[in-house]
């Protein structure tokens, strides 16, 4: 995954400056904590939206750059999910390489959300009930057509990102999240049972 490349880079390197300006990027100070976030939410923000195997080129550049060698383990194997599917958890799909999926061809598209769950059968021998929209901004990162290809592929729902909580009516095949997470027991509590109010998604 390109931005676990990002990540892993910025994080790991030594250097306290990084010169990016040869990719078309900036001169990033990773001289603190604060910084290097800062990074690597610029990086992941101006490469998400480029086609998919040119993000995964800038990666290994940014890699380069920031003289971390290339992740090999951050992933999980086959065998893992087989053991976590085996252990009771649902896996779900998600593409195959990943794109935003409003930004590749219809076909593409489809290749990728149907080859990812035929991938992903054959491996737990079960069929994907559940996707999830690449970076899943509904009428930004996919749109009904994805929606019905979502649908025809065999699923029975599918998430977005956009933040809220599931009701009664909510569109099975984009539904709201959010992370009740805090670290405060209190905050968490008050999160859990207070979650944000639905948004409004375009109904198929
Ligand atoms: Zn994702």
């Amino acid at each position: 995954m390109w931005n676990d490349g990002i990540i892993e880079a910025i994080s790991k390197t030594s250097m306290l400056h990084l010169d990016l300006t040869h990719l078309g990027y900036e001169k990033y100070s990773l001289e603190t904590k604060e910084t290097k976030k800062n990074c690597i939410k610029d990086l992941i923000n101006k490469i998400k939206y480029i086609k998919t195997d040119r993000r995964l080129d800038l990666a290994k550049r940014v890699l380069d750059s920031a003289k971390v060698p290339e992740p090999s383990s951050l992933m999980m194997t086959d065998e893992q999910i087989k053991k976590l599917h085996q252990a009771g958890m649902e896996i779900g799909g998600h593409t195959v390489n990943h794109p935003i999926l409003s930004s590749v061809d219809k076909a593409t598209a489809r290749r990728e959300i149907c080859e990812n769950k035929e991938y992903l059968e054959g491996l737990i021998g079960e069929p994907l009930h559940s996707f999830a929209y690449p970076n899943g901004k509904p009428g930004k990162d996919f749109d009904l057509e994805h929606v019905a290809l979502v649908r025809d592929a065999g699923y029975r729902c599918a998430v977005t990102t956009s933040w809220g909580r599931v009701e009664k009516g909510s569109d099975l095949y984009q539904l709201p999240r959010f992370t009740p997470w805090n670290k405060n027991p209190y905050m968490f509590m008050f999160r859990l049972f207070f979650p944000p109010s639905k948004k409004r998604t375009t109904r198929l």
